[in-house]
């Protein structure tokens, strides 16, 4: 997430105006519970909310609903250097939000604010927190400091210890439709032709379609995905296909393997169905189903080991090895 060089004012994204409007509503009547849990799909915006909803808090005078742009505050905090805000996401070339983080958490709610407004923590994501580590959030959840908030993002409550979920109030971000994605992503690219594609790449996530487009990891999406289609023709080895897919989400490519083994299915022979491929499409889609439903319930499986297990178990179950039989297949469902 991008917490420096922000724009002057930071606004939510438009399907996340009612959350917006409600919430602020609740800070307009003194009722903003000092802790939040902002629950939303992957990819969606919720880090954003939280950001915009943040600067609007710190902000000394805010236009309406949102942050001024002009203040002290906010220009602190488009720099990303106001003292009074904290952003706590697990640190480089890690997946966890870690206990010593917490810690850090923890005196920094106890201090008093420099603007002398309030002090807003967020945490995102606080699907990626271990146990240790809500255990000492909790503490300081349970006798808050005064003027002091803390936004936890998460994209389902399932990973969220009760404990915590009790202490706070849950905000269901609304999850757009494709429409109102392509809606978005049309003031972008210009081309509803070329939105659709976009979102499609991206399975669905409108947010990864606008970095897919801005950056050039739409070539490397592109890649993959050819990558991945002449793997399951056995004309690529795992490894290979296994690197093509190293730098991108997890859910991105369970998507494209669930697509590639549907269009399998499309005209197959009653015969073919029930041969032992045919089999095999059916147990992979299941078995893919059943990670992408954990990744989307907030489960945080080894990325490449998932991904290295999913390709072998494809080999397994379709033949098309390159390499013959040196590929000695590993029995057992992947763990989450
Ligand atoms: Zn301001």
């Amino acid at each position: 997430m991008e917490l420096s060089d922000l724009p002057p004012v930071s606004l939510p994204m438009p399907w996340h105006n009612q959350n917006w409007t409600d919430l602020h509503g609740r800070l307009a009547n003194n009722q903003l519970p000092h802790a939040l849990l902002l629950v939303g799909g992957q990819h969606t915006g919720k880090s954003k909310f939280a950001l915009g909803f943040s600067r609007m808090l710190l902000c000394s005078k805010p236009d309406g609903a949102h942050n001024c742009g002009l203040c002290h505050a906010c220009q602190l905090s488009a720099r990303g250097n106001h003292g009074d805000f904290l952003w706590v996401q697990p640190e480089e070339s890690s997946r966890t939000i870690k206990i010593e983080q917490i810690r850090n958490v923890v005196k920094f709610a106890n201090k008093t604010a420099g603007f002398g407004l309030r002090k807003i923590i967020v945490f995102s994501p606080t699907d990626s927190m271990n146990l240790n580590a809500f255990n000492a959030l909790l503490k300081v959840l349970e006798e808050p400091p005064t003027n002091t908030y803390f936004i936890l993002v998460c994209q389902r409550l399932y990973g969220i210890p009760q404990t915590i979920r009790s202490r706070g109030q849950v905000v269901r971000l609304v999850t757009p439709d494709s429409e109102a994605c392509l809606l978005w992503l049309d003031q972008t690219t210009g081309s509803r032709q070329q939105s659709e594609k976009l979102l499609s790449t991206a399975g669905g996530m409108p947010l990864l379609a606008k970095q897919i487009f801005n950056a050039d990891g739409a070539g490397e999406l592109v890649a993959a995905r050819q990558n991945l289609s002449e793997f399951l023709r056995g004309e690529f080895t795992m490894a290979e296909t296994a690197t093509a897919w190293s730098d991108i989400e997890l859910g991105v490519f369970l998507e494209q393997l669930a697509r590639e083994l549907q269009r399998q299915l499309e005209a197959p022979t009653a015969a073919q169905l029930r041969s032992r491929q045919g089999r095999g499409v059916f147990q992979l889609l299941d078995e893919t189903a059943r990670i992408l439903r954990a990744v989307h319930s907030g489960a945080n499986p080894g990325r490449q080991l998932a991904l290295e297990a999913l390709l072998l178990q494809v080999r397994r179950e379709l033949g098309t090895d390159p390499h013959g039989d040196k590929i000695r297949a590993r029995r057992g469902a992947i763990e989450l």
